[in-house]
């Protein structure tokens, strides 16, 4: 092991990224867009966290707000209870989330964000007598979370099809990931390939079996795949049409990452019927996330007879006090400043970056916001994927390591999501310590 690495750590799971991974950084501390490690170096946090520590590392107003919420009220059930903090964040969520989307059931988390959203359609189905309509749809690439359910949805080709049960109820749609789309294919007809494909999926299963359909705007951990410009759109309409629900994943893209507080409707120009967040609502601070609800879909829960018509389910933990408050000071920042800062650079580290498409083991920079993927290849002819093998990716992980730069390699791609803080010198820091690791790396 590089000397920099600490003695691998005995650690309990679910610290899930253990898994198959020899050693793990120990780290020390934060402060903005750094963390220390074991050995007192000074790294970038390339990834945030799990693209999750928005406004950076050291935040004395998002320590001060967990502080002093707990000294006010330490917790609350969220059942026959509320607390001043919560209420004042679901306010401001649906103030700032699009169209009527103006209630919000909070969790802990993504993934109990996405599986709230599936009970609820599946709840509001039956209580109408539609009780087949309950296949979920999903994409390749895409990533839900790690609950049985959200697992299911996930379409990484890692975690394919291993589960049984939910993953009946389950229907997969092709990645709209423009670099790998067929050769010779235009972009246009390949927004055209994947829109008639859902078409020809509700053709085949029919309107009244499909639930809902699932997506993040760019698709974040199967490699921050942005779509091809009307397919988002056009896939909204089809579920429009077909009294399908379209839920938004926005668990990384909500809270700053693309500009904007939600970015379906800023960035794309989609109002959905439903959004799950998580991550960034805190900066991570404090486990937190929810699915924010159409007032059309609310009516029918309020209006059904059913005893569970409110759908009083749960999690100890939703709304929890300290989270709301840490989230209430997050948008604080992010809307006093942080939001206008990731638009003003977000070019400059998108262009910072392409520059590694001249290292021959590119074969694609891509992103949007302060999110952006680097896709090695195995050659640059036949862009074939490279499946990094473990010591490769551990050999980038440990040049950049070296150089001051923490990565998160998935397989065959690096993935670059700063804190949003990160100023245009430590920008071209990092796509920099990048270049020289995966040059290193090629040696
Ligand atoms: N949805 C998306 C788009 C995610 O990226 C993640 C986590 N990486 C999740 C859901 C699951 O969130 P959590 O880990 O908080 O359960």
């Amino acid at each position: 092991a590089p000397a920099s690495q600490p003695a691998p750590l005995v650690q309990p799971w679910p610290t899930a990224g253990a898994i198959g991974a020899e050693e793990r950084g120990l780290l020390q501390s934060g402060d903005g867009i750094y963390v220390v490690d074991a050995h007192g170096r000074q790294l970038i946090d390339g990834p945030a966290g799990m693209w999750c520590v928005n406004v950076g590392h050291r935040n004395a107003a998002l320590a001060d707000a967990m502080r002093d919420q707990a000294m006010a009220l330490s917790y609350n059930s969220p059942w026959y209870t509320t607390s001043q903090p919560s209420d004042a964040l679901a306010e401001a969520l649906a103030a700032r989330a699009p169209g009527d989307l103006n209630h919000v059931f909070f969790t802990t988390g993504g993934s109990s964000a996405v599986e709230t959203a599936l009970r609820l359609m599946q709840f509001a189905n039956n209580v109408r007598g539609r009780t087949e309509k309950k296949l979920m749809v999903s994409r390749q690439g895409g990533y839900h979370g790690s609950t049985y359910l959200a697992a299911s949805l996930n379409g990484r080709p890692r975690d394919q099809d291993w589960m049984d049960g939910a993953g009946s109820l389950v229907r997969k749609l092709t990645s709209p990931d423009p670099f790998r789309r067929p050769a010779g294919m235009s972009m246009a007809a390949f927004e055209d390939f994947l829109v008639e494909e859902f078409r020809a999926l509700i053709a085949a299963e029919g309107a009244d079996r499909i639930g809902a359909f699932v997506a993040e705007p760019i698709q974040a951990s199967g490699g921050v795949i942005v779509p091809p410009e009307g397919y988002l759109k056009r896939m909204r309409a089809l579920c429009a049409e077909n009294d399908i629900l379209f839920i938004a994943d926005e668990v990384v893209t909500a809270f700053g990452r693309l500009g904007s507080i939600f970015a379906s409707q800023d960035v794309f120009g989609v109002e959905p019927d439903m959004i799950t967040f998580a991550k960034g609502v805190t900066s991570g601070y404090f486990p937190l996330g929810g699915v924010m609800v159409s007032a059309r879909f609310f009516e029918v829960l309020r209006q059904s007879n059913h005893p569970d018509a409110m759908f009083a389910h749960g999690l100890t933990y939703s709304s929890h006090p300290i989270g709301c408050a840490v989230a209430l000071k997050n948008l604080e920042l992010l809307e006093g400043g942080i939001l206008d800062h990731v638009n003003a650079v977000s070019d400059h580290f998108q262009q910072s970056l392409k520059r590694l498409e001249a290292l021959p083991l590119v074969g694609e920079v891509r992103g949007k916001g302060l999110m952006a993927c680097v896709e090695c290849v195995a050659d640059r002819v036949s862009n074939n994927p490279l499946t990094l093998d473990l010591e490769v990716g551990k050999r980038i992980d440990a040049h950049c390591h070296e150089l001051g730069l923490l990565v998160r390699p998935l397989i065959n791609m690096c993935v670059m999501s700063p804190p949003l803080t990160i100023t245009r010198e430590q920008i071209d820091e990092m796509a920099d310590i990048l270049y020289r690791g995966i040059a290193m790396t090629m040696d």
